[in-house]
């Protein structure tokens, strides 16, 4: 299809070849866009530039980026400047919160270090990528992608918060979709339900999560990271021109259901 075809692509947060960040590049990738890449340290740069390379990119396009540092975050899109002219989307694929806020009772569980930081790496991080990469993006009809967790509106034990965190992300998806709108720059997310990554094993029981979902979906399974690239890759795309400020669900339906199968609700 090749529908992303001449669009330039920054995608934030590969880990792992689990991680959705890589599912959104092998779908990019495939419909042709041009990727670029951060890392969070040194010890993730050999791996993302690896990737890269298998993504059509190269270990040239990958910059360190911790975005808890806004020097660093500026300093991507100097460096990005240097070898584009301009850029059409970012993907913000970035989650963290300390691990002791991710288990156990919510009111107990949350400090006000762990709620900072939750929301510092989880949700400023997305307003200051917009920030910063704003000149990059002007009038290009391009976008700003980031991803989500059905936890932002409804409570679910022991992801705690980073629900708080995400309720935030969503809200400022729509605040920056408002403010960008006048620069030709789209701002959208993705509500993805649970896929096993390494961001996800750090909360509290996910494996029951994730049988939880599966059993209860109207698909009667869990999604793919390709499931999610596959729609990041749309919404990113001209063929979604049209659309800006949303959250769009990929969690095989999950959101919808208030009980679960008739299978299930007859047993
Ligand atoms: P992942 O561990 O593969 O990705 C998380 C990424 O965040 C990593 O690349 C990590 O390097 C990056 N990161 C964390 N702190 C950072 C920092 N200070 N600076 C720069 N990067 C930092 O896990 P994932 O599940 O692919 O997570 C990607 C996004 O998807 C997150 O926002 C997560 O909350 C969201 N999400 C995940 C699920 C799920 O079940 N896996 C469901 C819905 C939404």
């Amino acid at each position: 299809m090749s529908f992303l075809k001449g669009k330039r692509v920054l995608i934030v947060g590969v880990a792992s070849k689990l991680s959705i960040a890589a599912g959104i590049a092998e779908a990019m990738h495939r419909e042709g866009a041009e990727l670029a890449f951060t890392y969070q340290n040194e010890k993730l740069k050999g791996r993302v530039e690896k990737f890269a390379e298998g993504w059509g990119s190269s270990a040239e396009m990958c910059f360190p980026c911790d975005v808890a540092d806004d020097a660093q975050v500026e300093a991507v899109f100097t460096e990005l400047g240097k070898k584009w002219d301009g850029l059409d989307c970012i993907v913000h694929s970035v989650g963290f919160a300390p691990g002791d806020q991710l288990s156990g009772d919510f009111t107990d569980a949350t400090t006000r270090d762990g709620f900072r930081i939750a929301h510092d790496i989880s949700s400023y991080s997305f307003i200051a990528l917009a920030k910063a990469g704003r000149e990059m993006m002007k009038g290009r009809n391009g976008s700003l992608l980031t991803l989500s967790y059905l936890g932002a509106e409804r409570t679910m034990p022991n992801y705690n918060v980073m629900g708080l965190a995400k309720a935030s992300l969503e809200a400022s998806v729509r605040y920056l979709a408002n403010s960008l709108g006048q620069d030709g720059i789209r701002v959208n997310g993705i509500s993805a339900g649970p896929i096993k990554t390494l961001a996800a094993s750090g909360i509290g029981n996910f494996r029951k999560m994730l049988a939880y979902n599966a059993n209860r979906a109207p698909l009667g399974r869990n999604i793919t990271q390709l499931e999610v690239g596959n729609v990041a890759a749309f919404m990113c795309s001209d063929l979604a021109s049209g659309m800006t400020g949303e959250i769009t669900y990929v969690d095989g339906g999950f959101n919808i259901t208030a009980m679960g199968s008739l299978e299930e609700a007859n047993a």
